[in-house]
């Protein structure tokens, strides 16, 4: 009834573009978060597929999760409380990202572990902060030397803040580089940019780029892309109801949307539980039958409705939501547009009553 349809060709293609683009640099892909909604093992397929050379996740169980499909390919996971089970993740050799010298230690602890040191060049979230560098490469040094730990990348993440701040992190992070050789560490892995830097600031491509939103063929940016991708996931559900109104019908909770003549409406069984936005309420964009509507009235939990109309519109009927606008309907983009945010959220907080169906 609900259907996210995941085209696994188009995220191939997708990273087959990004690579070209960064040429020589290594890319990551980021499938935290189920791959953006998108379903993580077989984006993750499809990603190698195409020659990505490393896979990223926020959890350890996300990067469990991959290990257990049987992906063996190289994957580095970044965001962990005290007490993560970091001695999981060297049993599976999978590098974990460190922001702290606390974490370090923790590292150090466990024994075994392959660690990625973040650095925070100004995007003020994690990562050790530009005073403590000096102690925290002494750290890392002292445990590789002792042979605790294994120090295999250095990176850090930007703020998308402006051409400026994106120079600036650029400094920063040439000035981390240069901190960790002489604390006389040799970190293979450099990398700063994600999708957003990669395909616009060269300079912050270093030796590696972390492609998330791209490889689903979207754009980070508040226009287009610079480079053509295809969006991967299209949404849709069948109409499940169909009726015919007089004028003055209210339409869904609080009676915001009256019918202005006698038409027809249909109703589509996707709500705010399978992550439509509400905020989008009698404005987000449905594409039925090759025409296109705006939802009528506020999204539901489970639901919403569509005045279609003197439209011929019959229940079986699938209302498509979002998808490729090359094949004429909406885009996650003007989704995200209609509810005042981004297309990340849009696809990622796709709920799980909503099937994933993978073409390729
Ligand atoms: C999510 C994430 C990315 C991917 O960002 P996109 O803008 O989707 O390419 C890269 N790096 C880190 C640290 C992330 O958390």
């Amino acid at each position: 009834m609900r259907e996210a349809l995941v085209d696994l060709s188009a995220i191939s293609r997708n990273v087959e573009t990004l690579r070209a683009v960064v040429d020589d640099v290594a890319t990551l892909v980021v499938v935290k978060a189920n791959a953006y909604g998108h379903g993580a093992v077989p984006c993750a397929g499809a990603a190698l597929a195409a020659g990505a050379d490393w896979l990223g996740v926020v959890d350890i169980d996300e990067a469990l999760e991959l290990r257990a499909a049987g992906i063996t390919a190289p994957i580095l996971v970044w965001m962990h409380a005290p007490g993560a089970d970091l001695a999981a993740a060297a049993e599976a050799r999978v590098d974990v990202g460190v922001n702290s010298t606390e974490q370090l230690d923790e590292a150090a602890g466990v024994g075994g572990v392959t660690v990625q040191l973040k650095v925070d060049t100004g995007l003020g979230r994690n990562g050790a902060p530009a005073h403590d560098w000096e102690r925290y490469f002494a750290v890392a040094a002292s445990h590789e030397r002792a042979g605790r730990i294994i120090v295999r990348g250095l990176w850090s993440h930007l703020a998308n803040a402006g051409d400026a701040a994106d120079s600036a992190q650029v400094m920063a992070f040439s000035e981390a580089i240069a901190g960790a050789r002489s604390a006389g560490l040799d970190p293979e892995f450099l990398h700063l940019a994600a999708t957003g830097g990669a395909l616009r600031t060269p300079a912050a491509r270093f030796g590696m780029v972390r492609i998330g939103i791209g490889a689903y063929g979207l754009s980070p940016f508040d226009g287009p892309s610079p480079v053509a991708l295809s969006p991967a996931m299209q949404l849709s559900a069948s109409i499940i109801g169909v009726k015919r109104v007089p004028a003055g019908t209210g339409v869904s909770y609080g009676h915001d949307y009256v019918t202005e003549q006698d038409t027809t409406l249909a109703l589509v069984p996707l709500g705010y539980a399978d992550g439509i936005p509400r905020h989008a309420s009698g404005r987000g964009p449905v594409s039925i039958g090759g025409a296109r509507f705006r939802i009528a009235g506020r999204v539901a939990m489970d639901q919403f409705v569509v005045d279609v109309g003197d439209a011929h519109v019959v229940a079986g009927d699938r209302a498509i939501l979002f998808g490729d606008p090359q094949n004429g309907v909406p885009s996650a983009t003007e989704w995200a547009t209609a509810a005042d945010t981004i297309n990340y959220e849009i696809v990622t907080r796709i709920g799980n009553r909503v099937v994933r169906r993978y073409v390729s």
